[in-house]
């Protein structure tokens, strides 16, 4: 029977005045009972609405309706259709924005929870399957995929699963790209990730890491060494500065090196001797995930007074609803309508101070977005040990400059024909942040997906 409950069903998350002290993850997820409870609100709508707000449409109530049956692994299966990281994406998808704003049911109360049905079914399917994964039969065909981060990691599990020999270039020690080193534990624990990433390896495909493609190889020599195509999907993972006086102070982060230290280099543990200022008062300069990663990382490092620093108002902040939620409620500091126009140092070049200037909103940009205008004479300083500047990435030229032949536009990022995914250079490929610059781990997946569909047409016509 239907569950005509408006509201979703709740997910058990710690306390804020807990969580924000320790990494665990902050939601536990959906219990069984739970799950079939959300599951019966989906009303199996027969145009499926909420499919097309899935950038890779996912079948939504086709799984829901295996949950609601209690064939949770059947539920996995239509998944995976369409998902190869659904544990990831059940956690970390803008799903308001994308899946569940689609959802009927949000029409008159809150949409059904996709999401954390999505997780719970990954999950579930983590926890319970037999591990046993059949590698398919070769077709002898070798393709090389730089960089694993979602994009790189669905292009080779793609391949692999038709029976390409899948070799996975990354420049890190460490698998996962921004899964990894980028979402921080308490968003996305990292067994999670190293999971999926032991199913792929299961499939056959092999991770070379600590392999800066560019530097160690390149990609001409990647093609001498008999890889019939190559798939890019490096990032985006060169933070943008802000321009203003002291910037090269000790004490100022880019949010990328910051939260690479915590959670690539596990500065939070006691018996991982990584260096990483612990600051009483912090600032983040910017209103996306990265921000709000960042700020409550470093609550959780144990900083008392924790700012972020947006010079539009909420409205137009980029992170996802949930992030400024659990950010709020664990005592992040909004300073909103705020400007950084100085990062203060003292005598031994260390940050003592913030100077920003209020802002007001004036007429819309080119983006729709209402430009802030700075508001004379309202400077205020913020006493603060560090700033973390977490206000975009761009990709990393190291291939393009290396390979004769892969464009890019004026802002760095990879040209790529949007169906075929495929570069201005014969036999490669790109997609993810790399191609569209900082977006979300479903489009880079999405675009993993496309390219190895086109590298497979590709190579047999050959
Ligand atoms: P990446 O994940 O960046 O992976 C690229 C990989 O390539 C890296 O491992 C890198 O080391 C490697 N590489 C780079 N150059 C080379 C080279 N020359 N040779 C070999 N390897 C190389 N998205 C969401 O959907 N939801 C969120 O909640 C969310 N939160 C985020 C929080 C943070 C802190 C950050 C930084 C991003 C967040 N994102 C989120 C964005 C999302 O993570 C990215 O859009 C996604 O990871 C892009 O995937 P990708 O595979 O293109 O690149
Ligand atoms: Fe929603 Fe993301 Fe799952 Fe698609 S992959 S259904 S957008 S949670
Ligand atoms: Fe279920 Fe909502 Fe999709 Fe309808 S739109 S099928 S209620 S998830």
């Amino acid at each position: 029977m239907t569950n005509m409950c408006p509201t979703k069903t709740p997910m058990p998350e710690q306390a804020p005045n807990v969580r924000n002290k320790n990494f665990d993850e902050v939601a536990s997820g959906y219990t069984v009972e739970m799950a079939l409870n959300e599951a019966a609100r989906c009303l199996n709508c027969k145009n499926h609405p909420c499919i097309t707000g899935c950038p890779v449409s996912v079948p939504i109530p086709n799984f829901i309706e295996q949950v609601v049956k209690g064939e949770f692994e059947e539920a996995y299966k239509v998944i995976t259709t369409a998902s190869s990281l659904p544990a990831v994406c059940g956690r970390v998808c803008p799903q308001e924005a994308q899946c569940e704003s689609k959802c009927v049911r949000g029409i008159k109360g809150e949409s059904v929870s996709i999401g954390r049905l999505e997780r719970f079914v990954a999950d579930y399917h983590l926890q319970h399957a037999d591990e046993a994964v059949e590698k398919p039969e070769s077709n002898g065909h070798k393709v090389a995929v730089i960089g694993s981060g979602p994009a790189g990691l669905t292009c080779a599990g793609t391949l692999a699963k038709m029976g390409y020999s899948v070799t996975v270039f990354e420049a890190f020690h460490t698998a996962g790209g921004v899964l990894m080193y980028g979402i921080p534990e308490f968003r996305l624990p990292k067994a999670i990730v190293q999971k999926e990433i032991s199913t792929l390896k299961k499939l056959g495909v092999d991770i070379e890491t600590n392999m800066v493609i560019g530097k160690v190889l390149s990609v001409d020599e990647l093609f001498e060494d008999g890889f019939e195509a190559v798939f890019v999907g490096t990032g985006a993972g060169l933070p943008n500065f802000m321009g203003i006086e002291g910037e090269g102070l000790i004490g100022v982060y880019s949010a990328n090196e910051f939260l690479t230290r915590i959670n690539l280099m596990k500065a939070y543990k006691e018996e991982y001797d990584t260096p990483i200022i612990r600051p009483k008062n912090v600032a983040v300069v910017g209103g996306g995930n990265v921000a709000m990663d960042a700020a409550r990382s470093a609550l959780r490092l144990g900083a008392e007074n924790v700012y972020i620093v947006y010079r539009r108002s909420e409205d137009e902040m980029p992170a996802r609803n949930e992030e400024i939620h659990h950010a709020k409620e664990e005592g992040v500091i909004f300073k909103l309508l705020s400007n950084p126009i100085r990062v203060i140092g003292n005598d031994d070049g260390k940050v003592v101070g913030l100077e920003c200037v209020e802002m007001v909103l004036g007429e819309p940009d080119a983006g729709g977005r209402r430009r802030p205008v700075a508001k004379e004479g309202s400077n205020f300083v913020l006493n603060t040990d560090a700033v973390i500047i977490a206000i975009g990435n761009s990709p990393n030229p190291l291939i393009r400059s290396t390979t004769e032949g892969i464009e890019a536009n004026a802002k760095g990022c990879i040209i790529v024909d949007e169906n075929t995914m495929k570069t201005t250079k014969e036999g490669v490929y790109a997609g993810g942040d790399t191609v569209t610059g900082a977006a979300t781990v479903i489009k880079a997946m999405g675009a993993g997906r496309n390219a190895a569909k086109s590298i497979d047409e590709y190579i047999k016509s050959k």
